[in-house]
């Protein structure tokens, strides 16, 4: 079968491998489209900290089960499906006790160890989850971040129905953020951006109010859409340390904000601010199995609208094109998936 192996900085191999034979715990899965995400982006570029070449990328892929192993049960040959791409050790603290998110030893599959870019991928079938019918292939990888999305919510707070909610950054992740809390029940939701084309994709996805920082002051924003209390609970989504630092400014004491974005290098941040105006900081990290339901319970109801943040389609063959588009269109790219094409 074909595979697209990432070798070097912008540098791809198109390989013949064989086909994976499922293991008694695995599920064979004839891969159909796989997303591109942001750590991959960072990974192409070689500035992922945690990736080496080479490596097999793609953690956000969706197909078809076309074989199990011997042991495999709730998951039959003709499934849609779509696999929540976490390794675990299931023995440290955090494993034991229900967070392994943020397992010791976590390996992200298509990150530390071989992804999905491939005609056929073999993957534990615990891991799996059916796509809803109403969902096709490619917006289904989308399910992937949603419940990045879901889980930086929760983390949030305990039940986001009825509450102001302020994203920074309208990337996918952003987005998606944004789209989950109001998915899940929050009475108004504020996302910021600079580019136009990002703000305008969340308009489309029914985000309340888009505002563009570089044109608007977001204080002032704030204050007429949200009253004077403001929001109730905030999503660094941009990794920019000026957004943070203006949130840090003008965000209402005592809530918390919720760090989203992938900082990559040390950030100067106003610590001041967080100590005076007890702000909690919170970091969150990937999903849990809940949040991958949560998330297909969203797409599958439609309170999501993930089609919308589909910007361009590519075949996996073309894999060096797509990630030389997106650095192309920096502003006005936001997700790009690779269709996989069989030759058998
Ligand atoms: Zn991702
Ligand atoms: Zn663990």
């Amino acid at each position: 079968m074909k595979q697209v192996e990432l070798t070097g900085i912008k540098e791809f191999r198109e390989k013949k491998v064989e086909k994976p034979m499922p293991a008694a715990h695995e599920a064979l899965i004839r891969v159909e489209a796989v997303g591109i995400c942001g750590s991959d982006i960072h990974a192409v570029h070689g500035k992922h900290p945690f990736m080496s070449f080479p490596i097999v990328l793609g953690h956000e892929a969706t197909g078809e089960v076309v074989e199990t192993g011997k042991d495999v049960s709730g998951v039959a040959v003709g499934d849609r499906v779509i696999y929540r791409p976490q390794k675990i050790c299931g023995e440290c603290l955090q494993c034991r006790t229900g967070k392994y998110n943020i397992c010791n030893h976590l390996e992200v599959l298509g990150c530390q160890d071989t992804g999905a870019s491939s005609e056929y991928y073999a993957v534990d079938a615990g891991l799996l989850y059916r796509l809803p019918d109403n969902l096709g292939y490619a917006a289904g990888t989308l399910v992937e971040p949603l419940a990045v999305g879901v889980h930086a919510v929760k983390r949030g707070c305990a039940d986001v129905s009825g509450k102001k909610v302020l994203v920074i950054g309208a990337g996918t992740i952003g987005n998606l953020v944004a789209q989950s809390a109001k998915g899940m029940g929050a009475a108004a939701v504020m996302i910021t951006d600079v580019s136009e084309y990002k703000l305008n994709m969340a308009k489309e996805c029914g985000i309340d109010y888009p505002v563009n920082v570089g044109e608007k002051n977001l204080r002032e924003e704030m204050l007429q859409k949200f009253g004077p209390d403001g929001a109730d609970v905030v999503f660094e989504c941009s990794a920019n340390e000026n957004a943070l630092n203006e949130v840090l400014d003008i965000a209402r004491k005592g809530i918390t904000i919720v760090i989203v974005a992938v900082y990559g290098g040390k950030a100067n941040v106003e610590m001041a601010n967080v100590q005076d105006r007890e702000y909690s900081l919170v970091g969150t990290l990937m999903y849990l199995h809940e949040d991958y339901a949560d998330a297909l319970r969203l797409a599958g109801e439609k309170k999501v609208n993930l089609d919308a943040l589909i910007s361009k389609q590519f075949d996996l063959l073309e894999t060096a094109e797509a990630y030389q588009y997106i650095d192309d269109h920096k502003n006005d790219v936001q997700k790009v998936i690779l269709n996989v094409s069989h030759s058998s």
